[in-house]
């Protein structure tokens, strides 16, 4: 049920909170002055107490050629998939007895507390179709992508030429391939169709991730706690609410079709289902914004809560920044927050709490694959979902066969 978005003033503290929590961070991995980067927080609210509990910055993703197949790469490090890697640690770490957030049920169910909320906050529209609307005259935003992007990939830079008034804004994330849905690539708005899934935009090596509005609008519907978490969690968490920044090209409406409302024909049964999020525009400015003079940051930086502790540490090319050419291809160049770290995790929070997920098979022999498929209500409303995109994803599922096993 869509929340009364009118009366809720929290956007701007949900705002001030996550510039200040970034602000707090130490210097390592956040822009230069000529460099731009984009940043996402979830924040948790509890009895009107708001905590930023999960951070991510980054703007970059590894091209089809880089992908790793040992979950020990960081394949997509824009900030809202950063931030919500970081969040699933945040949320693993929190499946214990002593729990702030869930109450335990029987002896390996969590419930999330009634009075807990949990609230996305970004400082740039999603990559994907959240970034496809009408472009008004007088804005200064610079182009969501660089047209050089689109004119070298696509048409000659005379096709192009539109009068502002009548153009929208473009994105270079192209529709996926195998899809039978593509752009028009006409003149003004018939350059782009809406609604459909995209790959994320990129020069040289194409990516394969799919776009950012995609990723999360999958969160909408299935919860933006993943597949494996299911295992422990009885319902999914669904995002409250989106705050995103002054100085970054904003549109209600595209935002709201991007992020959950694009789907018809839905086919997903309870607890899964459509989940509308308020959305709102704040009069708060990000300093690292997005501007046509400025370069993307080469860094990512996340970080996450855990208990009176956190966790802080900054990434390039999806490795840990500072490994030494030696180590690249080492386990000191992994990321605590990898695909194979957060299985290391699951599996041991399996075993603490004495759950075999499949009956003939050792948990630590499972893959990662198999293991995320264990989860049948997930899986089947997942496999539901994805019907409702078209397509969803380039991707080859063998990148997700790597064990733990082999590489602890
Ligand atoms: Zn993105």
């Amino acid at each position: 049920m869509l929340p009364d978005c009118d009366k809720d003033n929290i956007h701007t503290t949900i705002a001030s909170l996550c510039l200040k929590h970034f602000h707090s961070l130490p210097k390592s991995g956040k822009p230069q002055e000529n460099e731009w980067t984009v940043l996402s927080c979830i924040v948790k609210e509890q009895q009107n107490v708001f905590q930023v509990v999960a951070l991510g910055t980054g703007t970059k993703c590894v091209g089809k050629n880089k992908l790793c197949p040992n979950g020990t790469i960081l394949n997509d490090s824009h900030a809202e998939v950063i931030c919500r890697r970081a969040f699933l640690f945040y949320l693993c770490n929190e499946l214990k007895k002593d729990s702030s957030i869930f109450n335990l049920k029987g002896s390996s169910k969590f419930i999330l507390k009634s009075n807990i909320k949990f609230h996305f906050f970004t400082t740039h529209v999603p990559c994907g179709d959240a970034a496809i609307f009408p472009k008004q005259s007088g804005e200064e935003f610079g182009d969501i992508v660089s047209f050089e992007t689109i004119i070298a990939d696509d048409v000659p830079a005379k096709k192009r030429k539109v009068d502002i008034d009548e153009d929208i804004y473009r994105t270079g994330a192209k529709c996926l391939s195998n899809s039978i849905k593509q752009d028009l690539k006409e003149k003004g708005e018939r350059y782009h169709i809406l609604g459909v899934v995209r790959i994320k935009p990129g020069r040289g090596d194409p990516t394969v991730s799919v776009s950012c509005s995609d990723k999360i609008s999958k969160w909408s519907h299935m919860g933006i706690q993943g597949a494996l978490l299911m295992t422990f969690i009885e319902n999914p968490i669904y995002l409250s609410t989106f705050t995103i920044v002054q100085n970054t090209p904003f549109c209600k409406e595209a935002l709201k079709r991007a992020l959950y409302g694009r789907l018809v024909n839905l086919n997903l049964k309870l607890p899964f289902g459509e989940n509308c999020m308020c959305i709102k525009q704040v009069d708060v400015s990000f300093a690292y914004c997005k501007t046509n003079e400025k370069q993307p940051c080469p860094s990512s930086i996340y970080w996450f809560s855990n208990g009176k502790r956190s966790c802080l540490e900054v990434s390039v090319n999806g490795k840990k920044q500072g490994v030494t050419k030696k180590h690249l291809h080492t386990e000191k160049a992994r990321v605590k927050i990898c695909k194979l770290e957060f299985f290391n995790m699951f599996v041991k929070k399996l075993d603490e709490y004495g759950i075999k997920l499949y009956e003939n098979i050792e948990n630590k022999e499972l893959s990662y694959k198999t293991a995320k498929e264990s989860c049948k209500d997930y899986k089947l409303n997942w496999d539901s979902l994805k019907q409702s995109f078209g397509s969803w994803t380039l991707k080859n599922d063998l990148l997700l066969n790597f064990k733990l096993e082999k590489y602890t």
